[in-house]
């Protein structure tokens, strides 16, 4: 079967950034695989997942870098950075603290990473409505100053989460394209 040995036209390196528990492995487990779990551990030594789509009749594989843990002791070493055309900034809506931190998370990116990234804020958790603690309006506001793209998702409810990645991926495409 040809998709077995597909010919892979670019590989984009995406890395999802900000702090413990706002999701960012369950929106991976979301988009790579489909899959949601509410109970998920500290994520512990997974480097990455991927999936492979196509973007203007060429096949890009999707390589999603997630932090295993390390951004409980901001200890996110610049080997994770390396190479990435790609970031998901992720905050919980419903803890104003990680919102907070996002300027932190940024500042951080904007070291280590290229300075033509691609930059998503996800603020994650939409199906948590009624305990939102972070106005669209206040994020869409940093983002417009920053220069991000900027969307509110669910990884439990599966909303948002395809068009979050597809809209970095089809920007990082359309950068080196
Ligand atoms: P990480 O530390 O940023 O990787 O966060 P996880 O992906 O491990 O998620 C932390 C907790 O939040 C887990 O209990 C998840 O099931 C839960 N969670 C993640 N995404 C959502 C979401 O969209 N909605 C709700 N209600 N819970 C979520
Ligand atoms: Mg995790």
């Amino acid at each position: 079967h040809g998709d077995f040995n597909q010919k892979i036209d670019y590989v984009f390196k995406i890395v999802l950034i900000g702090d413990s528990a706002v999701g960012k492995s369950q929106l991976l487990s979301r988009f790579a695989r489909n899959e949601f779990s509410l109970d998920s551990k500290a994520t512990i030594g997974v480097e990455f997942q991927t999936r492979t789509l196509v973007i203007d009749h060429k096949t890009v594989k999707a390589q999603i870098w997630d932090t295993a843990g390390q951004e409980r002791y901001r200890a996110v070493t610049s080997a994770y950075y390396r190479g990435a055309v790609g970031a998901m900034l992720v905050y919980d809506m419903t803890k104003r603290q990680s919102f907070d931190h996002i300027a932190r998370w940024l500042e951080e990116l904007r070291g280590h990473a290229d300075k033509n990234i691609v930059i998503m804020l996800v603020g994650n958790k939409s199906d948590l409505g009624t305990l939102r603690a972070v106005p669209t309006e206040d994020a869409k506001e940093f983002s417009q100053r920053e220069n991000l793209y900027f969307m509110e998702t669910s990884a439990l409810e599966a909303t948002n989460v395809e068009a979050a990645f597809l809209n970095v991926l089809r920007e990082i495409y359309r950068t080196v394209s």
